[in-house]
């Protein structure tokens, strides 16, 4: 029987990241992964053809050179990245666009296209507030939760932070009604917001505003995204740690209340002297793993309650043989090198309407997605001269009347209605240009990664109630269990979902303190 100090669950790249914080403090660590790839929502895959590296799911990694994990486990020695001319892209109707390049004055130059006031406005946002999101919000996001009074009483010390206060208990659209008056740049700022898991709706959710103006930055892996979690598995390696593959965990052995290993669906026990963390989200883990029998009434009340994303996404990759060329690059050639290209419509109402269609668990009937070609910025990510591409549409998870198994169905015919609209902006999506093409519908992501609950982005929808001090159980959002020596790591706990490597780095802390061993780490608090 194999023995370790520490088994973690599951090799997406927080598990990774845990596992590599443990390591370097001398715990024997393995990581044991149910996919042949690792990586989980950091994923390759040649889906199309030969050489053709399509991301499933995660494409930019921003957040992660923010935080500490990339410094601290030193990656630039493990993983590269390129960062596009141009972030961001909104295409309008008559060839209008909005590129949002990195410099701030060429930014206002962009806006003052459709409103000199805004430009002003947004340009004032920026220099008000980034130092907050620099030294309150960012540090906020990459440490254990804290109490919801202490960052309150954070901002209830200035003007500024009373502001940020109000707005932080609005909503996304409703601080962008207030702030600006062209339907352009809310539109773009919404469709922002959305790609990073948020409706525009939620009460409670305002930051997310402000920070889609301040942190805008699009880093993409070099030669996809599974080098990350390639590049952290060669680390724990170095470090004396295993990763296993093929691997699903079916159970967790639990003895006395206490976590002591795990159960393979092979049969296979693998023992864990000091610890068992989980980079799977609350559902599979306490009731799929470890067994309601062992767990209060109560908690099982409040896991079943955890609720999935508010939306999925609906994915349709392309292999390529030339990069797509926008009629909007006719006036902007940038356009083409954006790092995406986002159709969102022209007006608040578009927004609003695709997302009301999405809450009836109908497939949008008008377009609002995004679009990207990575080897515009990184062409090894397909053989010489050639490109991939892919959209991504907002989606129910559950089609009316059907559920998810009904987009079985429809996939196809939906990506090409999807290809039809992209067409009208990029005329070469067409003919013998597309060389394939793969559709990665809610239904197949859930079975690629059953961590997606619902399908989205975050392993459990980032709504203010599950968020922060409440993410993913209410008094249980330290990345404990109510299992002793049971932990969980993954995007389901605070700060949620994104390639940060946070909530791996937040729990690699808590268990060093409940281990008694002294972090090696500085920390950003
Ligand atoms: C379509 C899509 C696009 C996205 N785009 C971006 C983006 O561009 N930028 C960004 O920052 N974020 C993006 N995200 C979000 C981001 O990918 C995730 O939030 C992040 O990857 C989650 O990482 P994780 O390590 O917490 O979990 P995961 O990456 O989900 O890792 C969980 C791992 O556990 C494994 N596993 C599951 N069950 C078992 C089991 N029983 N036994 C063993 N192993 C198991 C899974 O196979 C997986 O490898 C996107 C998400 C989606 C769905």
């Amino acid at each position: 029987m194999a023995e370790y100090d520490v088994v973690v669950i599951g090799a997406g790249h927080n598990g990774l990241v845990n596992a590599n914080y443990l390591a370097k403090s001398g715990l024997k660590v393995i990581c044991v992964e149910k996919n042949q790839n690792i990586g989980g929502g950091c994923s390759t895959e040649e889906v199309t053809l030969p050489g053709f590296k399509h991301n499933l799911h995660s494409t930019f990694h921003g957040w992660l050179p923010m935080g500490p994990v990339y410094k601290d486990l030193n990656l630039e020695n493990y993983v590269n990245y390129v960062y596009p001319p141009a972030n961001h892209v909104s295409l309008f109707d008559n060839n209008r666009s909005l590129v949002v390049y990195r410099s701030m004055d060429l930014v206002c130059k962009q806006i003052e296209q459709f409103s000199k006031k805004d430009a002003v406005t947004y340009r004032r946002i920026f220099k008000s507030y980034k130092e907050f999101i620099d030294t309150v919000f960012v540090p906020w996001f990459f440490s254990p939760p804290v109490n919801q009074s202490d960052l309150i009483a954070t901002l209830e010390k200035s003007p500024e932070g009373m502001e940020l206060y109000q707005w932080m208990m609005s909503t996304p659209m409703n601080i962008y009604n207030e702030l600006f008056e062209s339907d352009e740049l809310k539109n773009h700022l919404m469709a922002r917001v959305l790609i990073l898991g948020m409706p525009h709706d939620y009460y409670g959710s305002g930051l997310i505003a402000i920070f889609a103006i301040i942190k805008v930055i699009n880093p993409i892996c070099v030669g996809g995204s599974r080098n990350l979690a390639e590049g952290l598995a060669r680390l724990l390696k170095e470090q004396g740690g295993e990763v296993i593959n093929n691997t699903p965990v079916e159970k967790i052995i639990v003895k006395d209340g206490a976590a002591v290993g795990v159960k393979t669906a092979g049969g296979k026990e693998i023992m864990a002297k000091k610890a068992v963390v989980s980079n799977i989200e609350p559902k599979q883990t306490m009731l799929g793993m470890v067994g309601p029998d062992k767990l209060d009434e109560w908690y099982v009340s409040k896991v079943n309650a955890f609720k999935p994303d508010a939306h999925a996404i609906f994915g349709v990759h392309y292999a390529l043989n030339d990069a797509p060329k926008y009629t909007h690059a006719e006036k902007n050639p940038d356009v083409n090198m954006g790092f995406s290209q986002d159709i969102f419509g022209n007006k608040i109402e578009d927004f609003t309407d695709f997302f009301a269609d999405v809450r009836r668990g109908i497939p949008p009937r008008k377009p609002a997605f995004q679009c990207c070609a990575p080897t515009v910025h990184d062409p090894t990510q397909a053989p010489p001269g050639k490109h991939t591409a892919f959209i991504w549409q907002p989606v129910p998870y559950n089609l009316r009347g059907k559920g998810p198994e009904g987009w079985a169905d429809i996939a196809e015919e939906y990506a090409d209605y999807l290809q039809s609209i992209w067409q009208e902006y990029a005329p070469n999506i067409s003919g013998s240009n597309i060389l394939g093409r793969f559709v990665h519908d809610p239904l197949k992501a859930m079975e690629y990664n059953n961590n997606f609950i619902g399908g989205g982005f975050n392993a459990g929808d980032m709504s203010p109630d599950q968020m922060g001090n409440l993410r993913p159980i209410v008094n249980w959002a330290q990345y404990r269990t109510p299992i002793k020596n049971l932990y969980m790591c993954g995007c389901s706990n605070h700060p949620g979902g994104s390639v940060s490597g946070s909530p791996g780095y937040c729990a690699a802390g808590i268990i060093h303190d409940d281990l008694g061993i002294k972090r090696w780490w500085k920390g950003l608090v």
